[in-house]
């Protein structure tokens, strides 16, 4: 069976579009407004003739209350029920409250983390990207989830913990 990789981050981080890049297609939905995508959303994608099924999850909110500790709750859930973890965290923005709660819940998971380093569109945010080194969850893979920069090498390191 195909290994499931949940993609999880605050929200705006723009999972939703590394999905699809990821996917080669406009599938999951992306917004402006933070929080759109509430429950899980599983698609089959591969790369490297390696199959795989990517869960697109709602964003991540600390000390959550309401709908937001729903969404807390489906990427929880979602780490549990994945083989593998696809971090996503805005290079642009840097690290957040809400970026160390998930990395907390990863770290007790123990599943295997890829850390992407979103929004490095250009060569000006990658020392951004390299600061993400502090979190303890291995290399950062500066992408443009947006443009594409950077997405091969990440897709490459994610394939290889599957
Ligand atoms: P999600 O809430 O984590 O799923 O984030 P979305 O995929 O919905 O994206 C949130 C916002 O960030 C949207 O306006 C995206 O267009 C934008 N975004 C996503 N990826 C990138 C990127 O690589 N570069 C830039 N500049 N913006 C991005
Ligand atoms: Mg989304």
């Amino acid at each position: 069976t195909r290994p499931v990789v949940a993609v999880v981050g605050r929200p705006n981080v723009g999972k939703s579009t590394l999905v699809n890049r990821i996917l080669g297609r406009r599938e999951a939905v992306v917004q402006d407004t933070p929080g759109v995508t509430r429950d899980r959303v599983s698609y089959d994608a591969n790369w490297a003739g390696r199959e795989f099924v990517l869960v697109d999850t709602g964003g991540w909110i600390a000390k959550a209350e309401g709908m937001s500790a729903h969404i807390a709750e489906q990427a929880e859930m979602a780490i549990q029920l994945a083989d593998a973890v696809l971090f996503v965290v805005d290079a642009k923005v840097g690290l957040t409250d809400e970026d160390e709660a998930v990395v907390k819940v990863l770290r007790r998971s123990g599943k295997p983390v890829v850390l992407a380093a979103n929004k490095v569109d250009d060569e000006r945010v990658e020392a951004e990207a390299s600061s993400l080194w502090q979190l303890g969850l291995g290399e950062p893979y500066p992408v443009s989830a947006l443009h594409g920069r950077g997405s091969g090498d990440l897709l490459d390191a994610l394939v290889k913990v599957l």
